[in-house]
């Protein structure tokens, strides 16, 4: 055992007191808990991708820019001319980058619930972390987000857009007074910009706090690791420094270029995810005992009967499906379950044990 004066000498409270980011084991289970996309690539799309790779030099540094893959990625996400674009191994590294970069004491904002890396990461490093209720229907509380702002003058905030667990868009009206409201930066975290219609990219013209971030992780390239961040050219100048000089891997950069310059396959797939969305939220609440939230994510949340989370959740498990269960984060969460949208043959294994777990 290590004596737990050395722990307790050597490293931050606020890092003690964290718990690690806990994945649950899939094994054996159909996994609709993470928002990743189930479809895989054609033979021939496979086949191309890999004659691609075999002249990647694994002996070299890959471009630390990552210049290629940068202008496609602005040509695929139609990105404003005046945005320079940050990369980054996953947005959760942006969002390290963008916390690191603060003054030590820095306020972040975000609501709650929302995603808990904005939590995690700020008080990782020792950073204030606000996280400002949203009402019932999950939409924004503009009069606390801005008695909020007045009073802790946040240096970033985040807004999750649509919001995750949340699956809903905020109001983009209520969204904008936030940005106008705040003299620190605003982040819009579209990470499921594929399966929503509506984005804050074009808006990246009209305010210089606004950053706009986006992952390949829910399209479909989870495994690649790849986030990026869009904004003014002074501030991800700024954040350059802070980003490692190879923090994109050759085989990403590679393989997400190749993705993207074949986006038919993800944009079909995409579409497909969100007819299934539309079937699976419609028999969620065909169920008497649920209540489904609309989404324009990739996955749906619903709510339980009092206090019968868990074991719904357990039941569905113990037939062979694992979702999320966010119950035990309370407040607007309580009795809350999140369930990915899969393929056709997952969502009904999903719906008949959610149905069975009922009986
Ligand atoms: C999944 C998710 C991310 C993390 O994406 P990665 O690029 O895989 O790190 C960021 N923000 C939100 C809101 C997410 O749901």
């Amino acid at each position: 055992m290590m004596q737990s004066s050395l722990i307790s000498s050597l490293f931050r409270k606020e890092v003690q007191a964290l718990s690690a980011y806990k994945v649950a084991d899939a094994k054996g289970l159909i996994k609709l808990d993470a928002m990743e996309n189930p479809y895989s690539w054609p033979e021939e799309l496979k086949n191309q991708w890999v004659e691609e790779l075999k002249d990647c030099e694994l002996n070299r540094y890959p471009d630390p820019e990552a210049r290629l893959l940068a202008d496609t990625l602005r040509i695929h996400d139609a990105i404003p001319e005046c945005c320079d674009i940050l990369l980054g191994n996953g947005s959760d590294e942006i969002i390290q980058m963008l916390l690191m970069a603060l003054t030590p004491g820095a306020a972040v904002l975000s609501t709650t619930p929302s995603f808990v890396m904005y939590r995690q990461i700020s008080l990782s490093l020792g950073l204030y972390f606000h996280g400002i209720a949203l009402q019932d229907d999950f939409g924004l509380d503009v009069p606390a987000m801005l008695a909020a702002i007045a009073q802790h003058q946040p240096a970033v905030i985040f807004l999750a857009y649509p919001n995750n667990p949340t699956g809903n868009l905020f109001e983009a009206e209520a969204v904008h007074r936030i940005i106008k409201a705040s003299s620190g930066l605003v982040i819009i975290d579209e990470a499921y910009a594929p399966f929503a219609d509506a984005s804050f990219m074009a808006q990246l013209a009209n305010y210089d706090n606004l950053l706009v971030m986006r992952t390949l992780s829910k399209m479909g390239l989870a495994g690649l690791r790849l986030g990026y961040l869009m904004g003014h050219p002074d501030l991800i100048q700024q954040l350059n420094k802070i980003r490692l000089p190879y923090n994109i891997n050759i085989l990403s950069q590679v393989s997400a270029k190749f993705a993207l310059t074949h986006p038919t396959v993800f944009d079909t797939q995409s579409q497909m995810i969100c007819k299934h969305r539309r079937h699976v939220f419609e028999q969620l609440s065909g169920i008497p005992e649920i209540t489904a939230y609309p989404s324009s994510a990739n996955f749906i949340l619903f709510r339980t009967p009092l206090d019968q989370a868990d074991s719904i959740f357990s039941a569905i498990k113990q037939q062979g499906v694992l979702i999320k269960n966010l119950s035990a984060q309370g407040g607007l969460l309580r009795d809350c379950l999140r369930v990915t949208v899969g393929t056709e043959t997952e969502n009904e294994a999903f719906i008949n044990a959610l149905q069975n777990s009922l009986r």
